[in-house]
């Protein structure tokens, strides 16, 4: 769905070993000289695979690079933007300086939503500390959410005379970093990051590089969010989805494993664990609605995987047997865009019901700050219902996940109202979202969540959907059930993040968030029953 954002995505690329022959970078050439590029020109590749990350965030972009022959060993550049207005796509004369400025062997790279913290240039990444010492130079990027900061500020801050200035936990994590950092040896950056996994608590997936030209690509030990790496001759490369890699030309792309890193510098690279990891919990999110649809990740498709969450909706449809004469002329699928297309596909291929787009995707509104007169003006600035398509039809519309449900229920307005469609049937391609994720996705408030509203027990009713359908202006609504996640991404439920819809979180700070959270809401006599009643489903074997 349209309200929800993610936190990050990060990107690494390394020329390792211009030795080797590299079909990636063998035929880069200067577009001016057409001289073939040398290995401090791999840094020109990462605004590419930046805009493949974009989805997962739209609001600075960044990279920093290392040249052994600049004075500035490290150089960091970023701005506030997509990555086409940070980095001047757009402006060749422009773009141009800012790759010469960022030459490099080395690079990482960072694109930001913030859950936290405001929008400014101050708060995008990479995060560069200087430091005389080379291998106390440092900078890094990070993809997700520390659900322990409280207490990692309360820890600096008790050290003498340390002092934060930012809300967010890139500024936390750089000092952390830095203090074990800190002596007069160089130590191993395996032990370094070692001794940072037993503090941090959460999604934590880094891009790490230092004066000296080591680079760290590491994921954190229950691999919330995902990270995908490769090598080509003498050129590695490594970002938060396949795509990213994919589109460079890598083969070969694989997974990094939970609680592994890679240690690049000139000439070699390997792969280290630095954390014990008991068990995956992948965010199944991933899957539904945040990655590109193109990528590949822990060896499950995602496109593929929502298409299966389709057929899902397409065998309870005949199971529940709710939209009279389904196979009549007038009833249609509509997906809302682009998210839940592929879940659409997958419905209407196994129902034999066409698929239809009664809804358009203004691709060309971006990030905007055009102001509407009214809430419903901004989603209708981002679609726009086909009259054509919709008037008359009875309409199943696929809907990837319900959050907040205001751009649902604005949508369902305008689909009524201007697309004139009889009856619209809203299917989820998700199950309930009942409980805040504290691990990078922008719901971290129990009271902002629509479905615990209508819920009194685990698994929505019948007549509790039919609530819900009234609520937002349906004809109806059915959501996947919980079981279905795991059949559709094809992993076992117990290797995924699944807290959000079943309120069980898989670390200890995220729980006890959680807990608080529940507190809260009792007191403020909010919707203490509807989240009260998620404790059941604590301490029970996962399905
Ligand atoms: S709580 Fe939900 S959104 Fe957050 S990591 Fe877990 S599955 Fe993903």
């Amino acid at each position: 769905m349209d309200e929800l954002k993610h936190e990050c995505g990060i990107a690494a690329l390394y020329h390792f070993d211009p030795s080797l022959p590299s079909a990636i970078w063998g035929d880069v050439r200067d577009p001016k000289s057409k001289e073939l590029l040398g290995p401090d020109e791999i840094h020109t590749l990462m605004p590419r695979m930046l805009v493949d990350l974009q989805n997962r965030g739209q609001l600075a972009a960044g990279l920093t690079s290392w040249k052994p022959s600049r004075d500035q060993l490290l150089d960091t550049y970023k701005e506030i933007g997509l990555v086409s207005e940070a980095f001047r796509t757009n402006e060749k004369d422009k773009y141009d300086k800012i790759m010469k400025e960022c030459a490099g062997r080395a690079v990482i790279g960072h694109v930001r939503y913030a859950t936290s913290g405001p929008t400014t240039r101050a708060y995008a990444q990479p995060f560069e500390r200087k430091h005389g010492c080379k291998w106390k130079w440092f900078a890094f990027g990070f993809n997700g959410n520390l659900a322990n900061l409280e207490d990692l500020k309360a820890d600096i801050r008790s050290l003498n005379d340390y002092h934060l200035t930012k809300d967010n936990d890139t500024e936390a994590m750089m000092h952390l970093i830095s203090i074990a950092l800190s002596g007069p040896d160089r130590p191993d950056l395996v032990e370094v990051f070692r001794k940072l996994a037993i503090k941090f608590d959460g999604s934590y997936n880094i891009v790490f590089l230092n004066a000296m030209g080591d680079m760290v690509v590491l994921r954190d030990p229950l691999g919330l969010r995902p990270v995908c790496w490769a090598v080509d001759g003498g050129v590695f490369g490594a970002a938060s989805e396949s795509v990213a890699l994919q589109n460079l030309g890598f083969k070969n792309i694989v997974s990094l494993q939970p609680g592994e890193m890679i240690h690049v510098r000139q000439g070699a690279y390997t792969v280290h664990r630095f954390a014990e990891s008991k068990g995956t919990s992948h965010c199944f999110f991933e899957w539904i609605y945040f990655a590109n649809v193109a990528s590949t990740l822990d060896n499950r498709s995602v496109y593929l995987s929502r298409t299966k969450l389709g057929r899902e909706l397409a065998r309870q449809e005949l199971e529940l047997d709710s939209i009279p004469d389904l196979h009549n002329n007038d009833v249609i699928i509509c997906p809302v865009p682009d998210t839940a297309k592929a879940a659409a596909d997958g419905m209407s291929y196994a129902l034999r019901v066409p698929l239809l787009e009664g809804l358009m995707r203004n691709r060309y509104v971006g990030r905007t700050f055009i102001e509407a007169a009214k809430r419903d003006d901004k989603v209708r600035l981002k679609f726009t219902p086909l009259r054509e398509v919709l008037e008359g039809k009875r309409v199943i519309l696929v809907e990837d996940s319900i959050v907040r449900s205001t751009t649902l229920a604005n949508l369902l307005v305008m689909i009524k109202e201007i697309g004139k469609a009889k009856e619209v049937h809203v299917r989820v391609a998700c199950p309930p979202i009942v409980a805040p994720c504290f691990y990078g996705i922008d719901m971290s408030t129990v009271t902002q969540l629509f479905a615990p509203k209508h819920m009194r027990g685990d698994v929505p009713t019948r007549e509790e959907q039919a609530r819900m359908a009234e609520k937002l202006g349906a004809t109806s609504l059915a959501y996947l059930p919980i079981e279905a996640i795991a059949r559709c991404i094809e992993m076992p439920a117990e290797k995924l993040c699944r807290a959000c819809i079943t309120g069980e979180y898989p670390t200890e700070h995220g729980e006890k968030l959680y807990q608080l959270m529940l507190k809260k809401s009792g007191t403020e006599g909010g919707n203490a029953r509807a989240y009260g009643r998620r404790r059941s489903l604590v301490g029970e074997p996962r399905a």
